[in-house]
């Protein structure tokens, strides 16, 4: 593991980068409809948020749960990207589907599924795109920084580490989320690191400790899972958090942010 050892750049995606603030995504787990969509992205633009999480194609443990809207999920990311001005991240499964990404997509999310899908790390290691890449739950971290290093050597300096949760033991919550890594990454990389404590969690209840959290162990951000009407989610409504929750998350999010700097976490 050569280059996250010594990787230190910036990665700036529009008007953001990490040296102004925290990395907030926000959005449904899966796009439903237009109308959906729009209602969180203006939503989403009243609360200045200027990350919206997409998803077109959903990686599925069962077959028969909802599979995502495919192409016609593409043409609505298509619609947001002519209607409002907000970066897109949409996780990609299928390199069919990297032109697409390309022109439409701001920020490719490689799943925690597809974590050692090591051909699409090299094709995207060949893209400019900021990619944000999910650790598997059955993922070691030096496995996780070995898929970094892959798109790294593929040429592409724009990594974001996600930390989703691991399977442990544990069966009362969907999966651990393993703040520690967060933390522990942060001693051995530069990369940026968010969290998602909603995957992690899999309980609204719990999205809310578990980013701040995540926050308080180092992380530059997170990706949260929001949805109009959480109990009419067609995908995991269990941890949507409704607009109100989002709102009073992010007010904490505002308060104790600043009082986590990353030279802190940073070893030398
Ligand atoms: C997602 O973010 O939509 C998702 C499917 O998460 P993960 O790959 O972490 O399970
Ligand atoms: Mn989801």
């Amino acid at each position: 593991m050569k280059l996250v050892k010594t990787f230190d750049k910036k990665i700036e995606i529009g008007d953001f980068s990490f040296e102004k603030g925290l990395m907030i995504i926000a959005g449904p787990c899966s796009i439903e409809n237009q109308e959906q969509m729009f209602q969180v992205c203006s939503f989403l633009e009243r609360e200045k948020i200027p990350f919206l999480r997409a998803a077109a194609y959903k990686p599925r443990t069962s077959p028969y749960s909802f599979q995502g809207l495919g192409t016609s999920g593409l043409e609505i990311i298509k619609k947001i990207k002519q209607n409002f001005s907000i970066q897109v991240i949409s996780e990609i499964v299928d390199l069919e589907h990297l032109n697409f990404y390309r022109q439409y997509v701001d920020v490719i999310q490689i799943g925690a599924r597809n974590m050692q899908n090591f051909e699409i790390l090299k094709a995207l290691g060949k893209t400019d795109k900021p990619i944000i890449l999910k650790r598997g739950f059955g993922n070691t971290i030096e496995e996780w920084l070995y898929a970094a290093e892959y798109l790294l050597a593929s040429g592409n300096e724009k990594v974001i580490l996600c930390e989703r949760g691991i399977r442990t033991f544990e069966p009362m919550t969907r999966n651990t989320l393993d703040v520690g890594a967060i933390a522990l990454v942060k001693t051995i990389t530069k990369l940026p690191v968010i969290a998602d404590p909603s995957h992690a969690a899999g309980r609204h209840d719990l999205v809310a400790p578990l980013t701040l959290a995540a926050l308080a162990a180092g992380a530059d951000g997170v990706m949260l899972e929001i949805h109009p009407s959480p109990s009419q989610s067609v995908s995991d409504r269990e941890q949507a958090l409704g607009f109100e929750d989002f709102s009073k998350l992010l007010k904490k999010i505002q308060t104790i942010g600043p009082l986590f700097t990353r030279d802190i976490i940073h070893s030398p």
